[in-house]
């Protein structure tokens, strides 16, 4: 007989190892001493390795308080009475919180649990690139509380609380508050930027933007000075809605991106010179067809951006917005199928049936579809099928407006091949229609000629209802 079993507790969910029972399901026989346990093992709630494990003292259960606390209380297995079958979303986005209101709007009782890393506050996220120009601050954009959405909604708000894992035999949700039990679990969870990799001392100061919490940081960096010297990375659609609405705000911009031209992605060549001009017309200063290779401090607080032709600009403030990249982890290790995004059919169901997604995390025959439009339409859709209708969603690109005031832009992109022909050109703007033969399958549109959209879209739907689009 050795030393008397031990406990050891998992400091990121709380679960206790107990040396006497092991962990069977885990491939732990009853007796396996700590040290025995292989470096691979997961703990069965939250799927840390062994060194997030911290040895309990003593005679720390039933009487004694541990001397290692999570704190934290940790959801239980429904009770008698409870929904044996809760809703699950994880993420507070405006996807999550769609599918929130979508399933309550269906049915009162169903006990739905929203789990969020960040604090749940609702807020209308297109308005990030809208809002300095209005004079508009960071809490000036919040619509409401999570507590106060949830409470309204009567959902059960986990917030700032990651989600680890899905054990999608035992079907839980496993976070640092222990295990969810789940009937439906819905994906949420959005998209994030990629990081430059970049040399220099402050190469990482610099900032990105995607949610609240990014605008806070790049709004507190920039309030501080009259006219901020901003300097951003990649002339998409963020980085471009910002060139316009930060310089709408008194700051000088620059906006540096290997294409040639501004949302040389999204738009075709005319469009996009069109807005090159109108941004500098602005005040901003365009750098197209270069990129940055360093980031330094400068004497004077701010930063010296190494250009890769030799060149240098003075920053206050340094953003980069190179696009998104959807949240496919917690995908991934269910062995949910991902492709770019977490693969969704009709019924925005995963490989898993029971397991949704929606919004930037997901893929549609192909496609991602990071916008508004389409996670709304999505989130009635996984409403409706939860609630045991039949409904489908079919994917489509939908109209992007461009929220660059100085060049209104409305674009269909086209998902097949085609020819651009542009339609109308004046002062005021122009027309540009894409078209498969005879059908038209996109268009873009620039100054007033973005009125032309709903009657263009009509067009495009009945090409797609006859089968062309
Ligand atoms: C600056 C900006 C301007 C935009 N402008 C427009 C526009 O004009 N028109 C338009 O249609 N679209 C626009 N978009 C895109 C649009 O806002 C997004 O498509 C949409 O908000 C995505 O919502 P979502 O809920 O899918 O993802 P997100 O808003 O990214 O939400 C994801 C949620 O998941 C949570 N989460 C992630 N991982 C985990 C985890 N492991 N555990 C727990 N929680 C997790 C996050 O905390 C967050 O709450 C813009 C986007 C930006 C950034």
């Amino acid at each position: 007989m050795g030393r008397p079993y031990r406990r050891y507790l998992c400091r990121v969910c709380g679960y206790i190892y107990d040396e006497a029972k092991g962990d069977p399901d885990g491939s732990l026989p009853p007796g396996t001493r700590f040290e025995d346990i292989p470096d691979d093992w997961e703990c069965p709630d939250c799927g840390m390795r062994k060194v997030e494990l911290d040895l309990l003292e003593e005679g720390d259960d039933g009487g004694g308080s541990p001397k290692i606390r999570t704190g934290s209380a940790r959801p239980q297995d429904p009770g008698p009475g409870q929904d044996p079958h809760p809703v699950v979303i994880v993420g507070a986005g405006m996807a999550g919180w769609a599918v929130a209101e979508g399933v309550r709007a269906q049915d009162e009782g169903r006990a739905i649990t929203l789990v969020t890393q960040c604090n749940g506050d609702v807020y209308y996220k297109p308005q990030l690139s809208a809002a300095a120009a209005r004079g508009r601050g960071p809490d000036e954009l919040i619509q409401a509380t999570g507590e106060d959405k949830a409470r309204a909604l009567g959902v059960n708000l986990l917030a700032r609380t990651r989600a680890l894992r899905i054990d999608t035999d035992r079907r839980r949700l496993i976070t640092p508050r222990g295990g969810i039990p789940f009937g439906d679990l819905v994906l949420a969870c959005g998209a994030r930027q990629p990081r430059p990799r970049l040399a220099g001392d402050a190469a990482g100061d610099v900032l990105q933007v995607n949610d609240l919490a990014d605008y806070r940081r790049l709004r507190e960096r920039v309030d501080v000075h009259d006219s901020a010297r901003v300097f951003i990375l990649g002339a998409g659609l963020i980085g471009c809605e910002f060139a316009e609405d930060l310089s709408g705000a008194g700051h000088a911009v620059t906006l540096v991106d290997i294409a040639e031209r501004p949302l040389a992605r999204l738009l075709p060549v005319p469009l996009s010179a069109d807005l090159a001009l109108a941004l500098d017309d602005k005040g901003v200063a365009l750098h197209m067809g270069r990129t940055v290779d360093a980031v330094d401090r400068a004497a004077d607080g701010g930063y010296r951006v190494m250009l890769d032709d030799g060149g240098v600009v003075a920053a206050d403030v340094v953003v980069s917005a190179l696009g998104l990249i959807p949240n496919t982890y917690l995908a991934t290790r269910a062995g949910l199928s991902v492709g770019q995004g977490i693969q969704v059919d009709g019924q925005l169901r995963t490989s898993d049936p029971g397991i949704r997604a929606l919004g930037d995390c997901s893929e549609h025959t192909g496609h991602l579809l990071p916008y508004v439009q389409p996670l709304k339409a999505q989130a009635q859709v996984i409403a409706a099928c939860l609630a045991g209708e039949r409904d489908h969603y079919t994917p489509e690109p939908g109209t992007v407006r461009i929220k660059t005031p100085s060049c209104r832009l409305a674009v269909w992109t086209p998902w097949q091949e085609g020819v651009w022909r542009e339609e109308a050109h004046d002062e005021q703007g122009r027309t540009l229609v894409h078209y498969s033969g005879e059908a038209v399958t996109g268009f873009a549109l620039s100054g007033r000629h973005v009125r032309q959209a709903p009657k263009l879209e009509r067009q495009v739907q009945a090409g797609r209802d006859r089968g062309v689009a």
